[in-house]
């Protein structure tokens, strides 16, 4: 069943009435501002940002910073966002693990949470989620609602076999209404890559930037793209699966099928089988960031082999990618060691036939992203963040 926006399906008084909500709340996340200012801005008429703004007060979302001083007349009361007046959760499950962040509306971490997994069935899963979410609660009295993010693709495709890097028990038709139960909160679903590159715009590296390029390294390689300031998701939320591109021809089998995907070469998976086969990691990857830290440490040669070959396939993804999308910048993150993707930004070699390949550029084409391995999760509380605030809203929901 494909995606559908919540937001620009029909225009119910309800419905118009949340929209404005957010026109207003978003204006003020930007900037403090007295209500003739939102009015004007917005284009709302005064009695209805008063309304709004009265509203938003109540709750504690919006909180007045004094009076303005102007030339004529009592000058107006100012208000402003208040970042601190509720708290989101936003989880990542991942394969093999779980992971949870309880932010503030600003994205500032208050706790986090981490449970490794050894079975992914929904409901094993979403028990150990609520006991993670019960015990963050002591820390918020209010929690506006949880994120939730997953590896792609969402459904049944052709991907599906690929059952070592996505979650396939997880139908994400029945997933929200199973996790708002389990969490008695409403819940957002997306995939880590897209949530991933929400999180970079808000927080980290693409802070103020509208189109750009997320390769999120989970289990996986996944890819999230933001244009204009929105997520692309595709017909069924499953844009971005860059992982099972063929990179190699005739290459390593994948378990979607084909031969030679891009995954297979550039993942966290590919670098553990990579070690594994030398004998410098144990065959079940246990303690591979101490690993793969100390192997960068010493300029371990079997590891600098690995990063060349991987450089080499994902010079030429992000070209493609480059040309396709035409992002400001291309963004690496996710669950590598920072020391690692900042070696392989830098044995790339991208190809000088690409859009970005431009004279006069203020940042380079390809950036570490700056959320470290709580990306994702905070990419799940961001996806919160974007329903409350954000206008044109980018969280979906399933229909
Ligand atoms: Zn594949």
């Amino acid at each position: 069943m494909p995606f559908r926006p919540t937001q620009i399906t029909g225009n119910n008084a309800e419905k118009t009435k949340a929209h404005n909500r957010r026109v207003v709340l978003g204006y003020l996340r930007g900037r403090d501002a007295g209500r003739a200012e939102v009015a004007r801005a917005t284009g709302l008429s005064t009695q209805t940002v008063s309304n709004l703004v009265a509203e938003l007060a109540r709750e504690g979302l919006v909180a007045p910073q004094g009076r303005r001083a102007q030339a004529r007349g009592q000058p107006p009361v100012v208000y402003g966002f208040n970042p601190t007046s509720a708290a989101i959760l936003g989880f990542e499950v991942r394969p093999d693990a779980l992971t949870m962040v309880l932010t503030d509306l600003g994205g500032k971490i208050l706790t986090t949470g981490h449970t490794w997994l050894t079975q992914t069935d929904p409901a094993h899963v979403l028990g150990q989620m609520a006991m993670l979410a019960g015990q963050a609660a002591t820390l918020a009295p209010r929690i506006l609602g949880a994120g939730l993010v997953i590896p792609g693709p969402f459904g049944a495709t052709g991907l599906n076999a690929a059952s070592a890097t996505a979650l396939p028990d997880w139908v994400p038709s029945e997933i929200p209404a199973l996790a708002e139960s389990a969490l008695a909160l409403p819940v957002w679903l997306d995939k880590d890559a897209t949530a991933a590159a929400l999180a970079e715009g808000m927080f980290g590296a693409a802070k103020g930037a509208q189109t750009y390029a997320f390769l999120y390294f989970g289990a996986g390689l996944g890819l999230g793209i933001i244009d204009q300031g929105q997520p692309l998701r595709g017909a069924f939320g499953n844009a971005g699966e860059l992982g099972h591109i063929v990179s190699h021809p005739n290459g390593l089998p994948c378990d979607c099928g084909n031969n030679g995907c891009l995954e297979q070469y550039v993942s966290r998976l590919a670098v553990q089988r990579h070690l594994i086969a030398r004998g410098l990691l144990p065959a079940d990857g246990h303690g591979t960031d101490a690993v793969l830290t100390a192997l960068l440490a010493r300029d371990d040669a079997a590891l600098s082999a690995w990063v060349d070959t991987a450089a080499e396939a994902l010079s030429r993804a992000i070209g493609m990618l480059e040309n396709l999308f035409d992002p400001q910048y291309t963004i690496l993150g996710g669950a590598l060691p920072d020391a690692l993707l900042d070696l392989l930004i830098a044995r790339l070699a991208l190809p000088p036939g690409s859009v970005a390949h431009q004279t006069g550029r203020d940042r380079p084409r390809v950036l570490r992203g700056t959320s470290g391995r709580l990306t994702a999760a905070l990419g799940a509380a961001a996806l919160v963040i974007h329903h409350t605030v954000t206008p044109r809203i980018a969280a979906y929901r399933i229909e």
